[in-house]
């Protein structure tokens, strides 16, 4: 039997070995986030459980995310942080990361923003450019929206009802001061388009984060400067503007105290190449009995059509008096089934077409005339997630639940006129609903 004295040196060596070879891969120096102390934001496992540890950067980051998007929405469910990390870095099953520090699983509270089924596809894409704004180089969720509008957001499983997100800390933005950033299309290195244009002349926009505002702004583009209201977020400059030129642009704030914030010159270079649109059927004059199919070719290289929107006239082709869409997507045919054309009239119609820079291409004029025993078929669609019908003033007039059946009375802009099972007659998205085949 060995000596107890042994024993203990014996025992001691080994633990002190354990934990040194377990320190290159233990973390150190991770605090735990806070409650908030201005109630813009809540926990969704208290203090003390061991499931909110990062970085100082990253604790740094989701509060400053949270002040900005409870500032900017007062009335909207507020950010919950979940799982962060462990404070010492450790396995944090059944996540497969969520061990560097940096990274947080991201709901708001009571109503769930990030969540797939949540109404409001803008205040998604908000929500996640303001964490980008801020400095994440990575979010997961599976919203269209999102993934289509903010770079760094992508999909993956078991992500329908969170962001994962996952900050870089060299890009993290100080709130303590007035923070201005470029939107994501006039950010240094962008390509942009028809969408920043206004009337011939470039639209600079930035966002303005942090509770303060500057005292004064000035913008700068190319050899152009002129001074902003401190609070604005975009200016419209006389750049001359030509396709495949180059142009650079700055913020520059001046704070109350004399310091200087804003960013430096970033530069963007144009895309104003209209892409052509052209007809395919139906034929000029042709003459329809039932809802017809409109067909359109788009073409411009190196582009596809990210969007549509279907002009109609009954009073000829000066003045569009049906409007429907934008309608997003590739799609090159549009049924015009939920349009109640009456019959025996002439229909004149186009199509405008854009590009995702927001180039557009508009058709020529053609038409068709509905015939004498044309009649309008009223369709049934589905609610493809929980929705509101409003009024045509947009006030809300009921809530819709997922598969909810509704009867198709027509369209227009981005909307559907629509009766419910109920007997309510109301306007939903069009984006909302599937018609029944
Ligand atoms: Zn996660």
């Amino acid at each position: 039997m060995r000596p107890l004295a042994l024993v203990l040196v014996a025992l001691l060596a080994g633990s002190l070995a354990a934990q040194e070879g377990e320190t290159e891969d233990k973390a150190t120096g991770y605090i735990e986030m806070p409650a908030s102390t201005d109630g813009s934001y809540t926990l969704a496992s208290p203090p003390g459980s061991g499931h909110n540890f990062g970085k100082p950067e990253e604790i740094q980051f989701l509060v400053a995310v949270a002040r900005e998007w409870h500032r900017r929405h007062p009335d909207l469910p507020r950010i919950c942080v979940g799982d962060m990390s462990h404070q010492d870095g450790s396995d944090f099953p059944p996540h497969k990361t969520h061990k560097d520090g940096l990274t947080a699983d991201i709901v708001t509270r009571p109503v769930n923003v990030c969540d797939i089924h949540y109404a409001n596809a803008d205040h998604q894409v908000e929500l996640a450019e303001l964490f980008v704004a801020f400095g994440a180089r990575q979010i997961l969720f599976n919203g269209d929206a999102v993934v289509q509008k903010v770079k760094v957001a992508q999909k993956y499983e078991l992500h329908d009802d969170h962001y994962h997100v996952v900050l870089d800390p060299k890009k993290l933005k100080d709130d303590s001061k007035p923070l201005l950033t470029p939107v994501a299309e006039l950010a240094d290195g962008a390509t942009f388009g028809g969408a920043c244009v206004e009337q011939g002349k470039l639209v600079l926009r930035w966002l303005a984060l942090g509770a303060q505002k500057p005292k004064s702004l000035k913008v700068s583009c190319d050899d152009w400067t002129g001074t902003v209201k401190p609070g604005e977020t975009r200016c419209v400059v006389p750049a001359n503007l030509e396709h495949g030129g180059s142009h650079r642009w700055k913020l520059e704030a001046e704070l109350a105290s004399g310091e200087t914030v804003g960013f430096d010159w970033q530069t963007i270079k144009a895309d104003l190449v209209a892409p052509v649109v052209e007809l395919e059927g139906p034929a000029e004059g042709a003459s329809v009995a039932a809802a017809p199919e409109l067909g359109w070719s788009f073409s411009k290289q190196g582009a596809t059509q990210a969007s549509f929107i279907i002009e109609l006239s009954d009073q000829g082709t000066k003045k569009p008096t049906l409007r429907i869409g934008p309608v997003e997507g590739k799609d090159g045919r549009f049924l015009l089934r939920a349009t109640p054309l009456k019959r025996n009239m002439r229909w004149h119609w186009r199509v405008r077409a854009l590009d995702k820079l927001g180039n557009e291409g508009v058709s020529e004029w053609r038409s068709f005339k509905s015939s004498m025993d044309y009649k309008f078929v009223a369709l049934q669609a589905t609610a493809a997630r929980a929705c509101e019908l409003r009024g045509s003033d947009g006030g809300a007039l009921d809530k819709l639940k997922k598969g909810e059946v509704v009867t198709v009375l027509g369209e227009g802009d981005e909307r559907l006129a629509v009766q419910t099972a109920r007997g309510k007659e109301g306007f939903v998205q069009r984006g909302d609903f599937v018609f029944a085949k």
